[in-house]
């Protein structure tokens, strides 16, 4: 039966190989036991039930709980060749007919639900018309009061399927983990005896970061501008922050947009869209957005404030990278956050089991800001995870190259000017006072008497306050509770102004622009891809994931047997848009090309008369001649994998290319056999099953050696 399941996942979804966790869900489904499947966010839930659906007989109800996004996946769907659609409130009565009775004729295999329907008897009786042999639960966690997104609605699906004279086969999907949480499902929605799965809580295409005590406006700006292509969200605490922080990133002419509950439907709905179908790039919001976006191509998120627990942040960061391409997330701490938490908690939570349970994750949220330990395993072990390596290597705290900057005078200086404020003040009027101000406060208080006062005129009214925010996140400074926080001194702060202890400040270097050999044909292809998008009306990553248009950039496939194997190009993906990237792809060969001989006819090492020859024959003389791969990159000006692209192409001409030149004689028989097992058509998964040591090139030569075309020698 999986056999089944992995041709489906090869023919409509173009993936050779499930991912971790996918597969037992899926094998446990097609046995017809109800499943759990606890995954983070990006680990593929959808296709663990949307599979199993089209293996079905009968229709398959999905029930996800938010209208505004049934389109989008029902869209994708519709991309990939799945027959799917959706039932909700913006449907005439006549729709719902007409659709409810299609699926009844088996023209749609997956119909998506909102929960709210099934509370309808008019709705269920129509149902009835309908063969539901599977019911998929989106978001599960919904049903639980335990959970962060409770919905009363969900509360209905247990009567629910009581009510149906034959209970479906039910699976449950959910990215929280929580043992009441879990509990809660399997009671309210009636699981028998269901198989659970946890897949790891692992993603380990994220970098996590954290920073405390940076200037966060400047940080933000510098970081959205050198990644000004590139989708983000930055989530911020409040509303109020949120219309800041968009309007202060407009005015340095980025593409921001902006979402929270204080803004009307259609002005939400409009900013999403924009976001979805790659208008804006930054999208600055609230918590309130984000539950079951499925933009695939996000590739960082910012905290610029710190969330209420862990819970939420992995969530949220979890936004980040679902294509699997790498993502960044990064959270700026700074002690205000956890007044401004700490104050929610008060003011929401009254029963004081609860309330000490909240208060209790919020100082882990706290923890993971400061600690020096990897992050990755900091998360993973709140998540209950067991032996989990020491470094990730993947991570701010791993990888902390930021230098370190003695800094104690100055913390000197913030500490007594404290002292001889009596400690009754908050950030800004310290800072005031230090820079030297005489405004009507400081002298009615006489504080331009104090010795430090002006003590740090030639820093500027900012750094000091970002200074100070600092030694509050390092410890040695408390922000008292309350509406207007008093900053007060710590016993680490006493020992500093006793000559007794030293501060440090880590300083971090500028973020660099991210640049890679293939970015002009890459973004060829995203432009072709934005093309498309705008004429079918759908979101840029519905046509193909940026790590699909990576890879294509990166093999640069010439024929439709070599783009088959790029992975996520599916048989009707394929046909739909294969020959239009092809002729991008085949052209910026020819450009580069033609580039290339021009730049040649100025090198003196080159023999005139191979000019005629195309450029990838020129390559192969030129090896031939004794010039190594890496010679001939730069006699050439190109890039090495542009001289492996050319050894490729000669061999698909049908050249004698001398492959054994390029495989290593202990890395043959390996490749031969992941080739076996996962066939040939598709380089990923192969190099997926092989050590990292085993380059790109390597496999490509060893397929064309051997001229495996879908995984058997010719
Ligand atoms: P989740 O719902 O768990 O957050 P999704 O179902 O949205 O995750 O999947 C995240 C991304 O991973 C999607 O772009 C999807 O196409 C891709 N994906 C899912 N399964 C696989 C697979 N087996 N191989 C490669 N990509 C996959």
């Amino acid at each position: 039966m999986i056999k089944k399941a992995l041709e489906v996942l090869q023919r409509y979804f173009g993936y050779t190989q499930f991912r971790d966790g996918q597969q037992k869900v899926i094998a446990s489904l097609l046995q017809g036991s109800d499943t759990l499947a606890i995954m983070p966010t990006g680990a593929g839930k959808s296709l663990a039930y949307q599979i199993p659906a089209l293996l079905f007989k009968g229709t398959t109800l999905v029930i996800s709980p938010l209208i505004s996004l049934m389109k989008d996946q029902v869209d994708a769907l519709q991309q990939y060749g799945v027959p799917a659609t959706f039932i909700n409130s913006s449907l005439s009565l006549k729709e719902v007919r007409s659709r409810i009775e299609l699926a009844a004729h088996g023209k749609y295999k997956l119909l998506y639900v909102a929960p709210e329907r099934l509370e309808s008897d008019s709705f269920r009786s129509l149902l009835e018309s309908l063969q539901v042999t599977f019911l998929a639960i989106d978001e599960a966690h919904c049903v639980s009061q335990w959970g962060h997104d409770f919905r009363p609605s969900y509360l209905q699906l247990g009567p629910f399927l009581k009510s149906l004279p034959q209970k479906p086969l039910i699976g449950a999907f959910t990215a929280t983990a929580t043992e009441e949480v879990q509990s809660d499902i399997i009671r309210l929605l009636g699981l028998s005896k269901p198989g659970i799965f946890v897949t790891g809580f692992d993603r380990p295409n994220l970098t996590f970061s954290t920073f405390r005590g940076e200037n966060k406006k400047d940080f933000v700006l510098e970081y959205t501008k050198t990644h000004a292509d590139q989708p983000g969200i930055i989530y911020a605490g409040t509303r109020k922050e949120v219309d800041n922080l968009q309007s202060f990133l407009m005015k340095s002419g980025l593409k921001v947009g902006k979402y929270h509950a204080g803004m009307t439907d259609e002005d939400r709905k409009k900013s999403q869209e924009d976001f979805l179908f790659d208008e804006i790039t930054v999208m600055v919001a609230t918590n309130a957005f984000g539950m079951g976006i499925d933009k695939s191509n996000v590739r960082y998120v910012i905290h610029y404030n710190m969330p209420r627990n862990m819970e939420a942040y992995y969530q949220e960061a979890g936004r980040a990278g679902r294509d699997g391409e790498p993502g960044e997330c990064l959270l700026l701490f700074s002690p205000q956050d956890v007044v401004l938490q700490r104050y929610l908690i008060e003011q929401s939570i009254f029963q004081p089991e609860r309330k000490m349970n909240e208060l209790k994750k919020l100082q882990g949220m706290v923890d993971y800001c400061h600690t020096p330990r990897c992050l990755r395993k900091s998360i993973l072990e709140y998540f209950g995870e067991e032996d989990v390596r020491e470094e990730c290597n993947n991570c701010s705290s791993c990888n902390d190259e930021r230098d370190t900057v003695d800094i104690t005078l100055e913390a000197q200086k913030v500490f007594s000017c404290i002292y001889r404020m009596r400690e009754r003040f908050g950030i800004g009027l310290v800072a005031e006072v230090l820079k030297g101000s005489r405004k009507a406060k400081i002298r009615e208080l006489r504080f331009d008497e104090l010795s430090t006062h002006g003590i740090m005129q030639e820093v500027a009214l900012q750094d000091i306050k970002d200074l100070i925010n600092c030694l509050v996140a390092e410890g040695y400074l408390q922000l008292s509770n309350g509406e207007y926080p008093v900053v007060k001194l710590l016993p680490n702060a006493v020992s500093v102004l006793k000559g007794e202890a030293k501060v440090t400040r880590k300083v971090s270097p500028k973020p660099s622009r991210q640049e890679s050999e293939e970015v002009s044909l890459f973004d060829r292809l995203r432009a072709l891809r934005r093309e498309i998008a705008l004429r079918e009306n759908l979101p840029p990553y519905m046509i193909f994931a940026d790590s699909t248009l990576r890879e294509m950039a990166q093999i640069c496939p010439l024929n439709h047997r070599a783009m088959i194997r790029i992975s996520g190009v599916g048989e009707r993906k394929l046909e739909k848009y294969g020959d239009e990237f092809l002729a991008v792809i085949g052209n910026a060969c020819k450009n580069q090309e033609a580039e290339e001989t021009r730049s040649e006819i100025n090198e003196l090492e080159k023999p005139p008369a191979k000019n005629n020859q195309p450029s990838h024959l020129q390559t192969l003389f030129m090896y031939r001649e004794g010039h190594s791969l890496e010679e001939i990159a730069n006699i050439r000006k190109v890039t090495p994998i542009t001289i492996q692209n050319h050894l490729v192409r000669c061999g698909l001409d049908g050249q004698v290319v001398p492959w054994d030149d390029f495989i290593p004689v202990e890395q043959e028989p390996r490749i031969l056999e992941a080739i076996q097992q996962v066939g040939g058509e598709r380089l990923r998964p192969i190099k997926d099953l092989l050590s990292d040591e085993v380059e790109w090139f390597t496999i490509r030569a060893v397929l064309e050696k051997h001229k495996v075309v879908g995984g058997s020698d010719q």
